[in-house]
């Protein structure tokens, strides 16, 4: 059997065009059945930052598909994230997402106030995960990602957006652990199988392009997809914004698992036409498909060393950073730390010790570190 995916276009975040958009996209996809079921959704709230910045999904989607589901019969909503390095006082409020969950009747969730096991007998690298303790209270979890690129893992979409379950810091040792985005890639997918998403909707109406999640630019995409699985979402998605989709390490890892279908003809777009909302001038970052092929030969342990050293490097910018911190504090391999200069302080970095996985870039917030 196909599996689909709703594409559905929604040109803006007005409230009626999104409300119509998403009935139809989970219309199209198949539905879902929440009637009397206890839901999370689950945004991408990498920053908690102005929705202007498109970091994080949209408040008024996630007002949108809140009111979906309450409208569907769900008995409780809950809705939550947590950022990479999740500050003091953390509590969703720059995004808007905190107030359009309270405004609907929907509850807010900190995720960092208890923790769960999750399990997977299938997983490669991981057996187990420790994610928010909300996750054994609910009966679906629901990914709301926004379309993004991504430094590390080129695209993020659905799958991505799960690796927000593990509360706060506790997401950076997986980064040393997995250092390369292969094994980091098959890492998320060992995740996807012990959540088991009930289902994923897009907010794809402005994506972020260019040096994504945390630092790209906003970009008009004017669509919502939904599927029932997450994989073939991420899929289509990652084709509108012009990616080959087997060059995003989790689509085609996830393809060699048969994580619920095994090709790319496997899936049925409803709704648009793919070719009728491809855009081809999206800022896209990866690498060409005979890099790719020559990565996927060289992922093994003893060629590690060799891929770190011709990753792009984190660059500090001194005349542009605030001296937070922020970057230290989230860096799980200590490459960097505050040097005393003639002009104050500075962040220096050993390149021999950064594993490139750029969470300083995504964390800091004035944009003062670039991946060159
Ligand atoms: S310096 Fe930045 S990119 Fe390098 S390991 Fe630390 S957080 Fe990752
Ligand atoms: S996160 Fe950015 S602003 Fe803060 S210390 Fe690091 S480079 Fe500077």
């Amino acid at each position: 059997m196909k599996i689909k995916v709703g594409l559905v276009k929604c040109n803006t975040y007005n409230n009626e065009e999104l409300d119509k958009a998403i009935d139809e996209a989970i219309g199209l996809s198949g539905g879902i059945d929440v009637k009397g079921k206890k839901l999370l959704l689950k945004p991408n709230i990498l920053q908690d930052s102005d929705p202007s910045k498109a970091i994080s999904t949209h408040p008024e989607f996630v007002r949108s598909v809140i009111l979906y589901m309450q409208k569907e019969g769900a008995s409780e909503i809950y809705v939550g994230d947590s950022p990479g390095f999740q500050k003091p006082g953390y509590n969703g409020k720059k995004s808007g997402i905190r107030q359009v969950t309270e405004e609907t009747g929907a509850k807010w969730i900190d995720f960092t106030t208890g923790k769960t096991t999750i399990r997977t007998e299938t997983g490669k690298l991981q057996k187990e995960f420790k994610v928010t303790s909300i996750v054994d209270e609910v009966d679906m979890i629901i990914s709301l990602p926004k379309m993004k690129t991504h430094q590390l893992m080129y695209f993020t979409g659905a799958v991505k957006n799960l690796f927000g379950l593990l509360p706060g810091l506790s997401k950076s040792p997986y980064h040393v652990t997995y250092p390369n985005r292969h094994n980091f890639g098959e890492m998320i997918l060992d995740l996807l199988e012990a959540v088991k998403p009930a289902y994923s909707i897009m907010d794809a109406v402005i994506g972020m392009e260019g040096p994504g999640p945390g630092n790209g630019y906003p970009k008009p995409v004017k669509l919502i997809l939904a599927s029932q699985n997450a994989v073939a979402l991420d899929i289509i998605a990652s084709s509108v914004i012009g990616y080959d989709p087997m060059t995003i390490p989790t689509n085609k890892l996830a393809l060699r698992r048969h994580l619920g279908l095994k090709h790319i003809s496997d899936i049925l777009v409803e709704g648009e036409a793919l070719s009728d909302v491809k855009i081809d001038d999206y800022k896209l970052l990866g690498e060409k498909k005979f890099q790719n092929i020559i990565f996927d030969l060289f992922h093994f342990r003893i060629f590690e060393k060799y891929q770190q050293k011709r990753k792009p490097k984190p660059y500090f910018i001194e005349e542009k950073c605030i001296k937070c911190g922020e970057c230290i504090k989230i860096c799980a391999s200590n490459a960097n730390w505050f040097e005393q200069g003639p002009n104050g302080k500075f962040v220096a970095v050993d390149y021999n010790k950064c594993i490139r996985c750029y969470c300083c870039h995504e964390i800091c917030p004035v944009d003062a570190i670039e991946i060159r």
